[in-house]
């Protein structure tokens, strides 16, 4: 089976071919660093990171890169409002650039704590803001922007393309104007890309550009690092599903005027909503929970994650304790799971990674894949994680093997589970690896002798053969 995505763009699945055999350019909405980031907001992460480590399952070579808005995103996705970020440091008594480096850090610390891992560039909209410049004056010089009211405007009239992740999407209506009140729009849906003289006196992070000193608009800095690191085409993009009318519509707008290209990316990817009592959770409401709120209330960040990987992420997901309770009761389950087995598995089996070709564990791996593959089915790959490790024709190493090896894509601690379950710690893991060197070089067997040799010290662990036998140390 090939990979699977629901693409917004076309509103059905496709099957997804990179633009380059075996590579694929990722681009996935970062947060905005003026507060932490709240449960909502990190399910659109474990998204992104569910389908970058199924992309590198699959054997893609990944390039993840994730913006940081650090300016410009104002209260309202429409141009309306305060920007966030000098808001939420006037409230602190903070410069913009201490609230910035605070919640982005805060951010990291989340994202660690829920295993996501970090993407191949990070980049902060402040540090671009050169590169955003030129994007403008290519869309400027393409014929597609007006200066009016101090602010250098985006012409949707002049784009025929416009709206069209919106139109795609079946019952909805084209992108609808929440404005009405900018008298300087041609079109309600027109949008600022650098704002000058505009109602936002208080922005304290300004630059010189060729339309004045001021500061872009929110849509351009994707817009413009992902080109910059991606390339002008590129293959996936990804964020909450709240980005198609405004955010992502806009980026389409901006990148395809530009660089005269479509389409500009080809796969969009849309997390729907973490909903609490049916309500939207808002970060700049001021009332939200974080990931610390879980663990403060004694959940383990790990709870979160299988609580998010039991629904399928283009599912509205309802958030309630009792459901998190569910979720941290399975993860228990796991944990004595694995732990049963541990005790009942010879140590190799964290050095078992190709299953027997004919053996069950092997369908277990093919249908866990399978499930990834099918537009990124958490809920099903967590039933074929307890497949196999329920299932009595495989063995306790195939099942621990296997089920660390999926965890490489659910990231559920399986490693540490067993370790801690006292029959496969790793000092006894080790030097059953030294035994069966020991076994593998006797029997002449130097690919397997080697082949241990190499992957313990992988691990950071040498071995020192002498006339006593093998020590082994850390590097
Ligand atoms: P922000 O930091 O506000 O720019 O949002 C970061 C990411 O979280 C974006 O991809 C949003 O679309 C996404 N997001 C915001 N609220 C939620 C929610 N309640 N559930 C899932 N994703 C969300
Ligand atoms: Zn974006």
């Amino acid at each position: 089976m090939a990979l699977t995505l629901f693409n917004t763009l076309k509103r059905e699945p496709q099957i997804f071919e990179p633009l380059t055999p075996g590579k694929v350019g990722f681009y996935g909405c970062g947060p905005t660093v003026y507060n932490n980031a709240h449960i909502g907001n990190l399910r659109a992460y474990v998204t992104h990171d569910l389908l970058v480590k199924t992309l590198r399952r699959l054997g893609f070579e990944v390039t993840h890169v994730m913006n940081i808005t650090d300016v410009g995103h104002l209260t309202g996705d429409d141009d309306f409002g305060d920007d966030k970020m000098v808001k939420s440091a006037g409230e602190r008594g903070k410069s913009v650039l201490e609230v910035a480096n605070y919640y982005t850090e805060a951010f990291f610390k989340d994202t660690e704590r829920l295993r996501i891992d970090r993407p191949t560039v990070v980049c902060r909209a402040t540090e671009h803001i050169a590169d955003m410049i030129e994007l403008i004056r290519r869309i400027e010089a393409a014929g597609f922007t007006y200066a009016a009211g101090g602010n250098l405007y985006y012409d949707v009239g002049k784009f025929p393309h416009y709206g069209e992740l919106t139109l795609s999407r079946s019952g909805d209506s084209p992108v609808r104007s929440r404005t009405g009140q900018d008298e300087n729009k041609r079109n309600p849906q027109d949008f600022v890309l650098w704002f000058t003289k505009s109602k936002f006196e208080r922005q304290a992070l300004t630059w010189d550009s060729p339309w004045g000193r001021g500061y872009p608009g929110w849509h351009l800095e994707c817009s413009a690092m992902s080109i910059k690191y991606l390339g002008e085409q590129f293959d996936i993009h990804a964020g909450g599903i709240d980005h198609v009318p405004i955010h992502h519509t806009n980026e389409i707008a901006q990148s395809e005027a530009a660089t005269g290209k479509r389409p500009w990316v080809r796969f969009w990817l849309h997390n729907e909503f973490l909903v609490i009592d049916k309500g939207k959770m808002s970060k700049s409401s001021g009332e939200f929970l974080t990931l610390q709120s879980l663990v403060d209330a004694g959940y383990d960040p790990l709870d979160y994650r299988y609580f998010l990987l039991g629904a399928h992420y283009r599912s509205q997901l309802q958030f309630s304790y009792e459901a998190l309770d569910g979720a941290r009761n399975a993860r228990r389950s796991l944990r004595d799971r694995i732990r049963f087995l541990a005790k009942r598995a010879s140590p190799v089996w964290m050095n078992r990674d190709v299953p027997d070709p004919d053996g069950k564990a092997l369908q277990y791996r093919e249908a866990f894949n399978r499930a990834l593959e099918d537009d990124l089915s958490g809920p099903r790959a967590l039933a074929e994680l307890w497949g196999i490790l329920r299932d009595p024709e495989v063995t306790a190493e195939e099942a621990l093997a296997s089920a660390l090896d999926m965890d490489r894509v659910l990231s559920l601690g399986v490693r540490e589970m067993a370790l801690e379950g006292g029959g496969g710690g790793e000092r006894e893991e080790i030097e059953a690896l030294i035994a069966e060197r020991g076994a593998a070089k006797k029997a002449r067997d130097f690919t397997r002798a080697d082949a241990i040799r190499d992957a313990l010290k992988a691990r950071g662990i040498v071995l020192e053969d002498g006339k006593d036998g093998t020590l082994w140390r850390r590097l």
